[in-house]
This record gives C-alpha cells, structure tokens and sequence, in this order.
C-alpha cells in the first residue's frame, strides 16, 4: 500500500499524499539557470527532488516530470530589475547569452548524469516557449490581470487577493520597508513583470516580437520602447512565466507536486501561482516541497566568497559526484545542510564502508544453497526488514539520514557474519532497492574481480593453508596492485575494492 507524507508548504503541515490519479504523479522541479556551473548547493537540490522521484517510484507510482531550463529571463536580483543572469553571463565569458546558455546547460546535463539523476520526462528551455509564455500573457491580459509600464507588462497582484497566502506575506510591513521603487510605475512593489521590452536603444542577445495585442498602445506610442524594426517592441519573459507555462502546457493546469528550493517561496512560487491561478480558475499544485539551502561552515555559498565549489573543485580534491550525493543524503531535505571537506570526507568513508558490503555478494559461496537462507531463517542474514524499514523512513517525508542509519545498521550485521550465513539473493535485493531509490549505484561501482584477480587468490588461499607467509604477502601485494584489498575477518578472507 502507497502511504507517504509530504511536508506541504500549502497547508505548513505534512501531508498524507495522494495524487490526483491512484497510479500516476505529475510533478514540476524548478530547474537551473544556465549562467555558471552549478555548485555544491545547487546539486543538493536537484538530488533531493531526484531522490522524490525514485520514492515516489518504489511506491509504484508512474511519475512524469518536468525540469525547465531558466536560460533567459532570470534577472540578478530575482525581482524585476537588474540585469538579466545570461545576458550578464555572456559579458563576462565573451559570448552571446545563446553560447552561454547551451555551454553550462550540457555542463548541467554531464552533471547530472554523474550524480545518476534520472532524468525527467521533460527538460525543456525557457527559450523553446515563447509563444505559450505570450499566450498565457494574452489570457491573464483579457482576464484583466495585467497592466503596462514603461519597462513592460505587469501582473496586477491587487486583482489576486490570495496574493500572499502561500508565502504568508505581510504586504503591509512589506510596503512600509519597501525601498524607493527602481520602478516606481509598478502599482504595488511586489506587482511582477510576465513581459519585459528591452530597454530603449539596446539590443539583446534574446529578445523576441511583443505581439501587437498584448500591448495597450500599439507599439508606436509606447514611450520610448522601440528596439527592434520600425514600431516594433522587442521584449523577453519574466523568469516566473516559464514556470508556469510549460508545467502546465506539459503537465496540465493542476500538477500533483512542485518542487524547489526555499528562497522560492515568497517570489517566485508565490508568482508562479498568482499568474497560473489567475489564468487557469483552478489550484495549480496540490503539493508545494521546498528544501533548505546548505551552508559552508555555517556561512552563506557565495561567488564573492570564495566559497561557491563546483563538480570540478571537488574532483581538484579527489572526490567524486557519489561522495557529494552521499554527503546530500546524510542531511534531511528540510534541515539547513552544512558543507565542509571534513563531513564531506566521512560521507566518501561511510559510501567505501558500503561498497565493501558491495563486493561481498561476489564472495558467498554456494556451499550452502542460497535458498535454504531464505524465509528469513534467524541465522542467516536476510534484507526483508531492512527494505521494509527503509520504505518507512523514506515515506516519512524522505527521511533520508534515518535511511542512511538503517542501512547501516544492516550493513554491519552482515560484515559481522560468515559469508556463509549470508542469503546473498536476499543481499542483492537489499543492494538493488538502495541503488533505486537512494541512487547511490553500489552495485554499478563493484562488479567482479577479473579471472586474473581470482586466480591470484586461489593462489593466496593455498599459500595461506601451506603457511607459507612469504608467499601469501607477496600474492597481496600483487593483488593491491590490481586495486584489490585483502581483508581476513573472524571467519573469512575478503577482498574489497582500493
Ligand atoms: P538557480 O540556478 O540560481 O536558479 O538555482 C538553482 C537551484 O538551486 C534553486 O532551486 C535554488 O533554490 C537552489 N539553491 C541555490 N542556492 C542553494 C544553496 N545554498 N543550497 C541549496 N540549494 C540552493
Ligand atoms: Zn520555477
């Protein structure tokens, strides 16, 4: 039976989830801005809503998604002005924002494949929806939801009184603290734009027609907003239409499950509802999730710090894309994660520890036929309770860390035993629903030993039974060599990967 709960920032409780069909979840994940790559915070976000998906997946639901690609239209200060982050981007890299855009989007995309994301249904560019951003202009305009500036086309927040609802919004000390408008045409400062022109006398690297319609007076006579051929306002989306139009263009007008991180919450979800709502008359998602930001040694992750470390700092320092998501996973999506080398380090350890556990399901001999462990006979170690408490934690609003400590719990009973009491069916079930739903590919990073490798190991063995010691080290050396580690436990002698 499906039985998970979700902590729900709609409603600020943790919600029993059930979707909108019994079987099925459609679910939209803000995704990034292609300006940069992305760093360690960054990539804690998209593993938690990739370890949602692979959740919502073992409870047997079909999950279909959709991830944007913000490549045009995200402004450096989140609201309307400042400059957009590509276009930005683009100076400081001496391209074109269209360069940038594809160069750290393929960056996000090998990324993602290194930290085994599964990949949504839909990834889909900003930039490849512009007429369904300009019609979803066109509905909320003939809604009476919009108004125009000089600057652009705004939504009209007043004509949504639910407005601050989501976010829990205080407008009115909001207003008081408000600093003097950079755009003081704005009929309420948290009004947001769906349309902006280009400025007058520039051009952009992205920029598209602003249909006639859309405009109060026709082009012409709009001040100064000229930028294209004759009479023609160029323009670009404000970053929260994106959102809105392809999760429902793709998904429907009501989706089961957005996600994004927590700086979302008062601006951009908040927006994204206004504009969805307002245009659609019906809820636009049933399940908000949001996760917390992670912090560098308690401070905040910030270029001018220094302190931003991408894939590729990592790597500089000898780790890999499944330390980091092992790392992610020790922390619960909603708790404010906390990066250091050190903590990073114990999670590398912590993912070898498990790896070894790996390599034993090569090494259970079939001395003893693996079914008649089975049944959960107490002195052979079987994964059925471990799986079964895994699901719960996991269905307690992805209780990852608790996850980790059962996992661990579990791992240490079986290196505690003979191999021989290991019902290694039952090992590699409890390995496979890991990798599933945790992602952290254990069983992909530990296959087999070559014949070579076996070969020596024989060898040792009977050095071992022939006490000829010298022999036996030196067929360790060798093996070490190859990468392989000998390890001799109470019972065994095991081998595990460098
Ligand atoms: P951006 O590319 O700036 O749109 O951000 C991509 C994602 O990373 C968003 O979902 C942000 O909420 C998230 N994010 C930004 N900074 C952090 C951080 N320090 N920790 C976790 N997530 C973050
Ligand atoms: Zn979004």
């Amino acid at each position: 039976m499906k039985e998970m709960k979700l902590y729900n920032t709609l409603t600020r409780s943790l919600d029993e989830f059930t979707p909108m069909s019994p079987d099925r979840v459609t679910l939209y994940t803000c995704g990034p801005t292609v300006y940069d790559y992305l760093h360690v915070g960054n990539w804690a976000t998209y593993v938690y809503w990739d370890t949602l998906v692979r959740v919502l997946k073992f409870n047997g639901y079909e999950v279909e998604r959709v991830m944007n690609i913000t490549d045009v239209g995200h402004l450096v200060s989140d609201a309307d002005d400042g400059e957009d982050k590509l276009e930005k981007g683009a100076r400081r890299d001496g391209k074109t924002a269209w360069e940038i855009a594809e160069h750290y989007t393929d960056a996000f995309v090998r990324g993602m494949h290194e930290f085994g994301l599964v990949a949504p249904e839909h990834m889909v560019r900003a930039t490849d929806f512009i007429p369904q951003q300009l019609a979803l202009v066109r509905t909320l305009k003939e809604k009476g939801y919009t108004y125009q500036t000089s600057d652009g086309i705004y939504f009209d927040t007043s004509k949504f009184p639910r407005y601050a609802d989501f976010a829990q919004l205080d407008l009115a000390a909001q207003k008081a603290g408000a600093r003097v408008e950079a755009n003081s045409e704005k009929r309420q400062p948290w009004d947001f734009a769906l349309w902006k022109f280009t400025e007058p006398g520039k051009r952009r690297d992205m920029e598209w027609e602003t249909p006639e319609d859309l405009l109060d007076s026709h082009g012409r006579e709009t001040p100064g907003a000229a930028s294209g051929a004759a009479g023609v306002i160029m323009g670009f989306p404000g970053w929260h239409l994106e959102c809105s139009t392809m999760a429902m263009e793709l998904l429907g007008q009501t989706i089961d499950i957005h996600t994004g991180g927590i700086d979302h919450i008062p601006v951009h979800h908040t927006n994204e509802i206004a504009q969805s709502e307002a245009a659609s008359g019906v809820q636009f998602a049933r399940y908000w999730l949001h996760c917390n930001h992670l912090k560098i040694d308690g401070g905040k992750i910030s270029k001018s710090l220094g302190n931003g470390y991408t894939m590729a700092h990592l790597k500089e320092r000898g780790f890999t894309a499944m330390d980091l998501r092992m790392f992610i996973l020790q922390s619960h999506y909603q708790s404010e994660g906390n990066f250091s080398f050190d903590i990073l380090a114990a999670a590398r350890n912590r993912l070898k520890n498990w790896r070894d556990v790996a390599c034993l399901r090569h090494q259970i001999h079939d001395r003893l036929n693996d079914d008649t462990k089975r049944n959960d006979a107490p002195q052979y170690f079987s994964p059925q309770a471990a799986i079964g408490a895994m699901r719960e934690a996991l269905n307690n609003n992805l209780n990852t860390p608790e996850a980790l400590s059962i996992i661990d719990e579990s791992f240490s009973s079986i290196s505690q035993r003979p191999l021989d009491a290991i019902y290694r069916t039952g090992l590699v079930e409890l390995l496979q629903t890991i990798d599933d739903v945790l992602g952290l590919q254990l069983l992909d990073s530990t296959p087999d030993i070559n014949d070579d490798a076996k070969q020596l190991l024989v060898e040792r063995r009977r050095a071992r039974d022939n006490k000829n010691w010298v022999r036996s080290d030196e067929l360790r050396d060798q093996l070490k060599t190859l990468g392989i580690i000998m390890r001799d436990t109470a019972y065994d002698t095991i081998w595990t990967y460098a």
